[in-house]
């Protein structure tokens, strides 16, 4: 398998973003009523994947719309939460060019995340359909961005294995699976991708950063706190396994790429 880390820009977020413990107030990682001096910067990431013959894109990152028009783009209230850095020529289409794309699958539907779509066509799209779901209920949160595209449902069957028993084979072949894990929202899946050489999860907001599943740190958006805490065991437990290549998330200050 092959797991490139290409990462779209940067978001200024509250220090309460990666860790909720930052702040008392638990929607401090909204941003509301701080400075945004002290914002913190934290990469955007999507994940570039090639394995037993199919070529995916794990999230989509920033849309090139941002670079000259994220307001507009993201709307207020997703720009304010979460202002986007990113230069010309970060967007994930361009750092891909040239490469074989035969879908995207989306850990969740979040801006940072669902952005990027705007800049991709002629593939099919999967997401869950609890993700669909939820973010047409949670519109401040979901914004526009994640409207408009025909999704594909990942079709998720009962998997005694899986951490809240619940995966989807998404090619039908073991080399992609989909855990659904409602915890930084009602339809997150983690990915894990697998051959012969061993396995990596793509874990999208499930942890910000390696602490967060080492030391069980919460980060501030949730859906489900409780089920986040047992997603993060989960992980830690899967970080040991002598098979696992790497941990991969959407917001980890470290780059890791796996070649094998
Ligand atoms: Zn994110």
């Amino acid at each position: 398998m092959m797991i490139r880390t290409i990462q779209t820009g940067w978001t200024l977020v509250s220090s309460g973003v990666p860790d909720r413990s930052s702040h008392r107030w638990k929607k401090a990682y909204t941003g509301l009523f701080q400075c945004r001096s002290k914002r913190i910067k934290v990469p955007v990431k999507c994940f570039y994947v090639k394995v037993n013959g199919h070529s995916v894109l794990i999230d989509a990152g920033w849309s090139r719309e941002v670079v000259e028009h994220g307001l507009r783009h993201l709307g207020f209230g997703l720009w304010f939460a979460s202002e986007p850095v990113m230069a010309a020529g970060d967007e994930a289409m361009a750092q891909l060019r040239g490469e074989r794309l035969d879908a995207v699958l989306m850990t969740h539907l979040d801006c940072d995340h669902a952005s990027g779509l705007h800049d991709i066509s002629g593939v099919p799209i999967y997401t869950s359909r609890e993700e669909v779901a939820f973010s047409r209920k949670r519109k401040l949160r979901y914004g526009k961005l994640a409207k408009g595209y025909d999704y594909r449902y990942l079709d998720i069957v009962a998997d005694s294995e899986a951490p809240f028993g619940q995966s989807c084979d998404v090619f039908g072949d073991g080399s992609i699976t989909a855990y659904l894990t409602p915890t930084h929202s009602a339809g997150s899946v983690i990915y894990c991708v697998a051959d012969s050489d061993g396995f990596a999860l793509v874990l999208g907001d499930n942890g910000y950063m390696q602490a967060s599943w080492q030391q069980g740190i919460l980060p501030g958006p949730l859906y489900n706190a409780d089920n986040m805490l047992r997603c993060l065991g989960w992980i830690n437990e899967q970080s040991q396994h002598p098979d696992c290549l790497g941990i991969l998330c959407a917001h980890d200050p470290r780059n890791l790429n796996i070649t094998e």
